[in-house]
C-alpha cells in the first residue's frame, strides 16, 4: 500500500473548538499509526470572513495540542485560478449553468409552494433544492438579468451530470477513531456506501464574484495534495456524494473516507464557532490541559 496522506482542512473564519480538535487529533494519530503524512489546508475561499488572525489562532491551537504537519500550509485563497480551470472543464462538458434566482426569491417560491399541504424537496443540509429560473422568472426578466449586471450562481446541472456516469457511484467508508483500532489492518475494514448526489439537486459550484465553492475546491485540493485518506466530521458525510460525483466528472482519484462522530455541547447541540466556552483558546486560557482534552475526545467523543 502506498503511504497514506491525511489532511486537516479548517476554515479560518473563527476559533477552533473541541470538535475541530477531535478531527485534527484523529488525523494526526492516524498518520502516526499508519506511518502516513499529515498536511494542513486553510479553506479560506470566503475572503471576507476568513482572516490571517484566525489562521494564526489555528496554528497556535494545533501546536498547543501537539499536532505537527508537513509544511507548507495550502491556502485555498491562493489557488482561485485552479478552481476556475476545474469549473471550465465542467462547463465544457455542458454541466454548468448560470442561476439567477436570489435567496429571497427561492424562499418566496418555496413558501408559496408549501402554502398548500405540499412540501418542497430539501437537500441533506435542509436547504430547498433549486427550483430553476423558469419557475419564478418570465423569459423577459431572465433575458434582462442575463444582459445586465445581475448576480448569479454557477450551478451543476445534476441531471446532466448523472447522465455522464458510466457506473453507479459509491465510496469507501472506514473507521475514523484509531483509539479503537488494535492494529493497522483494522483501519482498512470499511464498507462501500452508495452515493446519492441527486439528493443535493443543482449544487452551487461558484458565484459571479467567487470562482469556487466548498464542494469544488475540496475535490480539487484533495487531488492536488495527493490526499489518500480523509477523516472529517459526520456532518459532511452526505456531501461526500457530491465530492465523489465531481471527482468522476473531473477525472480525479478516488479517496478513502472516514467520518467521525461529532463532539456535542453539554446540551446535546452541535458546537459552533460562536460558542466561546468550547473554543480551544478559552480552554487553554482556563488552564485546561491537553491531556484532559485528549482523553475526553479520544475515549469518549
Ligand atoms: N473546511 C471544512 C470545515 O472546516 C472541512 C472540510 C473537509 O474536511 O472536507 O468544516
Amino acid at each position: 500500500m502506498t503511504q497514506p496522506v491525511f489532511r486537516f482542512a479548517p476554515s479560518p473564519n473563527g476559533k477552533l473548538h473541541l470538535g475541530h480538535a477531535f478531527s485534527a487529533l484523529l488525523n494526526f494519530r492516524a498518520a502516526e499509526a499508519l506511518s502516513g503524512r499529515l498536511l494542513l489546508r486553510m479553506e479560506d475561499i470566503d475572503v471576507v470572513r476568513c482572516t490571517p488572525d484566525y489562521e494564526a489562532g489555528i496554528v497556535e491551537d494545533l501546536t498547543w495540542l501537539g499536532i505537527g504537519w508537513e509544511e507548507p500550509i495550502l491556502r485555498q485563497s491562493e489557488h482561485f485560478d485552479d478552481y476556475r480551470a476545474a469549473l471550465g472543464k465542467l462547463e465544457e462538458l455542458g454541466l454548468v449553468y448560470r442561476a439567477f434566482l436570489t435567496r429571497a426569491e427561492i424562499k418566496r417560491y418555496v413558501a408559496e409552494f408549501e402554502a398548500g399541504s405540499r412540501t418542497w424537496p430539501r437537500d441533506p443540509d435542509g436547504a430547498p433544492l433549486y427550483p430553476g429560473d423558469a419557475a419564478v422568472l418570465s423569459e423577459t426578466e431572465l433575458a434582462e438579468r442575463r444582459k445586465g449586471d445581475a448576480a448569479y450562481a454557477l450551478r451543476l446541472d445534476m441531471k446532466a451530470a448523472l447522465r455522464e456516469l458510466k457506473k453507479p457511484l459509491s465510496w469507501w467508508e472506514g473507521p475514523a477513531d484509531c483509539s479503537k483500532a488494535k492494529n493497522a489492518s483494522d483501519w482498512y475494514l470499511g464498507r462501500e456506501v452508495v452515493a446519492d448526489p441527486a439528493a443535493w439537486g443543482d449544487v452551487v459550484l461558484a458565484r459571479k464574484e467567487t470562482p469556487t465553492s466548498y464542494h469544488l475546491s475540496v475535490v480539487v485540493d484533495d487531488a492536488r495534495q495527493g490526499i489518500t485518506d480523509v477523516i472529517r466530521g459526520r456532518d459532511i458525510f452526505p456531501a461526500t456524494s457530491v465530492h465523489r460525483l465531481l471527482q468522476v466528472l473531473l477525472d480525479l482519484p478516488e479517496l478513502r473516507y472516514r467520518h467521525h462522530e461529532l463532539v456535542l455541547a453539554e446540551d446535546g447541540q452541535k458546537l459552533s464557532k460562536s460558542n466561546f466556552d468550547t473554543s480551544l483558546q478559552s480552554l487553554r486560557s482556563a488552564s485546561v490541559s491537553v491531556q484532559i482534552i485528549e482523553s475526553r475526545l479520544l475515549k469518549n467523543p
